[in-house]
């Protein structure tokens, strides 16, 4: 049985509010009470799959799913759309997950938390549906490009992140992600839109989605080179939780670079200083997706700077020490 909470209720619609017409997020506990799976009846099939809100303190996907319901409230949609709407309670406080609750981005594995379970059926409907592609919505806490995210090598995955931005990156790890456990039956995308409030963020999300809708069939070959930069994930960079970290000089343990921030995408030389330390512990480290510590293969440790030992690319560095903390501080990859 499922456990009683009211998060962990999947409710069903086949229509878009009309509420959601100028609505907040701050309101969206007042339009969507619970998670919500919305399916609606295109001029096609099969359908895209759309996911929003898996983050709530990412506000791209809200303002796309408000354009969609601003747009075919009534007017036919070219294609069928399923749209899963994820941690409303979140959303309607701002945060990325509430403290009783998981990263709603980490429980698409195997899991048998109520989170876990609500999601399974998600991915068993997704699944019996073979959906045409499936695109993730998600904003970065950090200065980033706007990118796409694939977990597969398949030409029509590629397409799906080129269409979206000519900059991609295909990792494995986390690999209890949506598009991981959608990439398993259909062509899947995380895109991620810059920062919540970018506004360019959201009219490429929407432009994308609305292209997919009204695409025949994705090509057979590869995007062409050009179409579509492409890096791997090698690890992601963590601080010692023992630690106390700061950006730019100060009295803390670790002190990291104050433009590190800046530093996303920019592909970086071996030798590039990344932090100095006041201690001798290991303060910065490298872990791959089975966990294990790749930190020599990444940073030196001499005197008080910690500095790179091979030419490395950056993403997803962020500044907030809650993410920091709960999450990571950047992920290294290099050019695939
Ligand atoms: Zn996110």
């Amino acid at each position: 049985m499922r456990e009683a909470t009211v998060s962990q209720i999947l409710d069903r619609l086949d229509y878009l509010p009309a509420s959601l017409c100028g609505a907040e997020p701050s309101g969206l506990l007042g339009i969507f009470p619970n998670p919500t799976l919305i399916t609606l009846a295109g001029e096609r099939g099969p359908p895209l799959w759309l996911t929003t809100v898996l983050h709530g303190n990412e506000t791209t996907s809200f303002y796309v799913l408000r354009a969609l319901a601003d747009k075919y409230r009534d007017r036919p949609l070219p294609r069928s759309l399923t749209i899963f709407v994820g941690n409303v309670r979140a959303a309607a406080v701002g945060v990325r997950h509430l403290p009783d609750q998981p990263d709603f981005n980490r429980i698409w594995g195997e899991g048998g938390s109520g989170y876990h379970r609500l999601v399974q059926e998600v991915v068993e409907e997704a699944r019996a549906q073979c959906p045409f592609a499936s695109i993730d919505i998600h904003n970065n806490s950090g200065n980033n490009p706007h990118y796409g995210c694939v977990n597969a090598l398949r030409p029509a995955d590629l397409h799906l992140a080129a269409m979206f931005a000519s900059l991609g990156v295909y990792y494995r790890n986390p690999s209890t992600t949506q598009s991981i456990a959608f990439s398993q039956f259909c062509p899947a995308v995380t895109v991620e839109c810059g920062q919540s409030g970018d506004l360019a963020g959201v009219e490429r999300a929407l432009d994308l989605v609305e292209r997919t809708l009204n695409l025949d069939a994705f090509p057979e070959a590869v995007p062409p080179a050009g179409a579509l930069r492409l890096y791997r994930t090698l690890g992601s960079v963590r601080i010692d939780p023992e630690c106390d970290f700061a950006f730019g000089g100060s009295e803390a343990e670790l002190n990291l670079r104050a433009d590190l921030e800046a530093l996303n995408f920019s592909e970086l030389e071996s030798g590039t200083c990344w932090a100095t330390r006041r201690g001798s512990q290991i303060a910065l480290k490298v872990i791959d997706e089975h966990d294990h510590d790749l930190t020599a293969q990444f940073f030196s440790y001499v005197g008080e700077d910690i500095r790179l030992t091979r030419p490395v690319t950056p993403a997803m560095i962020t500044h907030d020490p809650d993410i920091i903390r709960q999450d990571c501080l950047c992920y290294l990859m290099e050019p695939l």
